[in-house]
């Protein structure tokens, strides 16, 4: 089973998915947790080229071309052979991403953004976790943890509400594989609700 993670900056995403490896782990499950952009070798050079250093480097269609080039990568390298292995994959981001990122932050090139994703990636995950939170508390929370990642002081509050409200549009559009979680809640209370969900989808 391949599972994702989405949600705007400082929603608290790479922890849950973090805590939802953990826990199927101790319930003997054979997982696999991974982000991107990177995951593999391959992609994780691409990650340092697109997030570290002057971000005008690339133009938007460029941008969007390097991330779909290290979802592929990622994709041949990790996801699937550990899919085809019978682990369950747990991504921290992943095409839902780009399709908010580089298909809304810089003019409208989500139609670009799914056309490539239809020749090269052409997997969606068989269940979306969207974290979602009110974008100020995602971003006093990014804030406070500057440093760690490139690109937090490019994006102001602005961005986020329309990364919110584009995920939030997204999650209906992809109805089936999305579930959403309240990320302001106390983060076991969160971790929990995960948990019994990927149970429910899992079969256990
Ligand atoms: O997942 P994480 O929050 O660590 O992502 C690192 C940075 O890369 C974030 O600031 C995120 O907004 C940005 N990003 C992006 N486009 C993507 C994925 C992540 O701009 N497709």
């Amino acid at each position: 089973m391949f599972i994702t993670f989405e949600g705007i900056d400082g929603s608290g995403k790479s922890t849950q998915a973090r805590l939802l490896a953990e826990a199927l782990t101790a319930e003997g499950h054979d997982v696999v947790l991974t982000r991107e952009p990177g995951g593999s070798p391959g992609a994780e050079e691409i990650r340092r080229l697109v997030l570290e250093g002057d971000p005008d480097r690339w133009s938007a269609e460029t941008e969007i071309l390097l991330f779909t080039a290290a979802r592929r990568d990622h994709l041949e390298r990790t996801i699937a052979p550990a899919l085809a292995a019978g682990k369950i994959v747990i991504c921290d981001r992943f095409a839902d991403s780009t399709r908010m990122y580089q298909g809304l932050s810089r003019g409208d090139l989500r139609g670009l953004v799914d056309q490539l994703h239809g020749l090269m990636i052409g997997r969606e995950p068989d269940l979306t976790f969207l974290i979602d939170l009110p974008p100020e508390v995602g971003l006093a929370r990014a804030k406070g943890r500057q440093g760690k990642e490139e690109r937090f002081e490019d994006f102001g509050l602005d961005l986020q509400v329309r990364m919110r409200a584009g995920f939030l549009a997204l999650a209906r559009e992809f109805a089936p594989r999305f579930r959403i979680f309240d990320g302001a809640a106390p983060k076991e209370e969160v971790s929990a609700a995960i948990l019994a969900t990927a149970r429910t989808a899992l079969g256990a």
